[in-house]
């Protein structure tokens, strides 16, 4: 049994700031639970306290079903990896990799077959006799990750491990996280700013902010459905479009979105509606992500929204239209008839005018 329960936990620093603020939440035995957030929103505090690298403020740590507060770091069979890897410069990759075992007085045959396999699956087995110093950036962070994974903890600890690294070693090396600490069953928090990073790899993400538990989920709960206007702009790789909108009475079918200028219907099928419903007459603020919008052609009839088109960005996979009128950002993500596309986005240029209908609600309207 490996759960991590936080209990109304609190962390205040020596000179009264609040970094943690009255934290509840729980990691299941086996679990890889994501700690994602903004820079300075307490995500490492709360982790080095699981470690016991900072005192418990007030609240209870559970590790294990075992009341944690007290319990000295070297007693909690935790193993942590930080994001600059902090290896012994003098010792080779295989010493760096055996240490945890050799603290233990593990067999010495058998510390030699698991470093070796382990090697292997980090694909570092041929750097075994070379020093931390010698190594790049990305071969260092294996090697800690190698030296934590070594010994079978009942818990990682993860603290931005993969932070230093370019684009396309971060996804290598996130792919081997996984499917290691997944063979391996070990529970794992995970700490990360990386909205990606916490997607693909969570079993279940918890998002802060200022301190402050946000909303927990899987990661399709949390995208799909955030819980604060927060998650969903932090969780929106491209910008949110947050607009304030009143609530107009039920149709037969329909709720009424009226944004001034522009309305939308939600139909009652959509998932949202019973909660939209909930403040009929009230102004709500409705998250709208870039790809929940489609350009439709001038001859479309029915609610759009409709706008200047201020600049067009060039994503790779799509355009980004930023279209004035309350309404910041709408996703192209083609041009709409095959005449514009032959003109490069005519109907989008800048200062020209561009209409998108709203394809679906995403985000939970956060009254
Ligand atoms: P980052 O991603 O930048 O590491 P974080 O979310 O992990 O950020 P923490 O390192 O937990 O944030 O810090 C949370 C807040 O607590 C920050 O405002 C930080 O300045 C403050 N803080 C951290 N350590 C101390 C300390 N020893 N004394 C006082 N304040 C601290």
């Amino acid at each position: 049994m490996s759960t991590v329960v936080l209990d109304n936990v609190s962390k205040v620093y020596p000179g009264g700031f609040l970094a943690v603020d009255r934290m509840n939440l729980r990691a299941e035995n086996g679990e890889f639970l994501v700690l994602l957030g903004p820079s300075g929103c307490g995500k490492s505090t709360l982790l080095r306290m699981i470690a016991g690298l900072e005192d418990v403020t007030s609240g209870d740590l559970w590790l294990g079903g075992e009341l944690a507060n007290e319990l000295a770091p070297r007693d909690r069979d935790v193993a942590m990896v930080f994001q600059n890897g902090a290896l012994y410069p003098h010792r080779t990759v295989r010493g760096n990799m055996s240490f945890p075992l050799e603290i233990a007085k593990a067999d010495p045959a058998m510390i030699r077959e698991r470093v070796i396999e382990l090697s292997k699956a980090l694909h570092i087995d041929e750097t075994l006799d070379r020093r931390p110093g010698t190594l790049s950036g990305g071969q260092r962070q294996r090697v800690a990750m190698g030296r934590a994974i070594v010994r079978q903890p009942s818990l990682f600890l993860m603290d931005e491990p993969l932070s230093n690294l370019d684009a396309g070693m971060r996804t290598e090396l996130r792919m081997e996280i996984s499917s290691l600490v997944r063979s391996l069953g070990v529970t794992t928090v995970y700490v990360t700013h990386d909205q990606v990073e916490a997607l693909t790899l969570a079993d279940r993400i918890a998002i802060m902010n200022r301190g402050v538990l946000q909303d927990v989920g899987t990661p399709g709960q949390v995208y799909n459905d955030p819980a604060t206007a927060f998650t969903a702009a932090f969780l929106s790789s491209q910008q949110l479009n947050l607009l304030a909108a009143t609530v107009r009475t039920p149709q037969n079918q329909f709720i009424l979105l009226d944004f001034g200028p522009h309305q939308i219907m939600i139909p009652w099928t959509d998932p949202r509606a019973y909660v939209i419903s909930q403040h009929v007459g009230n102004q709500i603020i409705v998250g709208l992500r870039p790809d929940c919008l489609a350009p439709v052609p001038d001859t479309f009839e029915g609610p759009t929204f409709m706008g200047r088109v201020r600049a067009l960005e060039y994503h790779g996979h799509e355009w980004l239209a930023y279209v004035e009128s309350g309404l910041t950002a709408v996703a192209v993500p083609e041009p709409p008839d095959p005449r514009h596309r032959a003109n490069g986005l005519a109907s989008s240029v800048p200062g020209g005018r561009t209409r998108a209908i709203m394809r679906r609600l995403m985000p939970r309207s956060v009254p």
